[in-house]
């Protein structure tokens, strides 16, 4: 299932293909991935860091010192367009995030947890049957945190019982 992945920017000059299905893909609601899509969460998917292939070194990319964790999360963008295609992060370098919203077929991959719930914004509905965890999946230290399935649907800024 789902080798073999392909996608790119919005003017089609950064493309990837990816070489195994992803580890899993997850919904961000942090502040951070708020404003760095300029929308209302950041759906990814992570690699092993060697299972995406991009056509040429086109990226480019900003350095974001975590608020949570102090270490740097890597954007990287195409430099005539602007598209976020992936992250990669300080913390996990075996690690690559690829943006949902660039796959040729976003319905590839299914959302497997949403997190950062805490944080997400009014109006957004957090699905039933999916993981969904207040802040991160585990601690800086490592730790698992624990994570809700609701049996229904429930928005957002609705006092959610942890
Ligand atoms: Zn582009
Ligand atoms: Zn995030």
């Amino acid at each position: 299932m789902n080798v073999g992945l392909e996608g790119g920017c919005l003017c089609g000059r950064v493309r990837f293909r990816t070489t195994q299905a992803p580890l899993r893909t997850l919904a961000c609601h942090c502040t951070f991935c708020q404003r760095v899509t300029g929308s209302s969460y950041f759906a990814e998917s992570m690699f092993p860091v060697n299972a995406v292939e991009f056509n040429s070194g086109l990226l480019n990319s900003y350095a974001h010192v975590s608020d949570g964790s102090k270490k740097k999360v890597f954007v990287h963008f195409c430099p005539n367009c602007g598209t976020t295609v992936s992250l990669t992060f300080e913390r996990w370098p075996e690690i690559r995030g690829i943006a949902r919203g660039c796959y040729d077929d976003p319905n590839a991959v299914d959302v497997s947890s949403h997190i950062w719930t805490e944080s997400a914004q009014s109006g957004t509905a957090l699905p039933a049957n999916v993981d969904c965890f207040a802040a991160a999946r585990a601690t800086l230290d490592g730790q698992a945190e624990p994570c809700t399935r609701y049996a229904a649907p429930v928005m957002a800024k609705v006092k959610i019982s942890r």
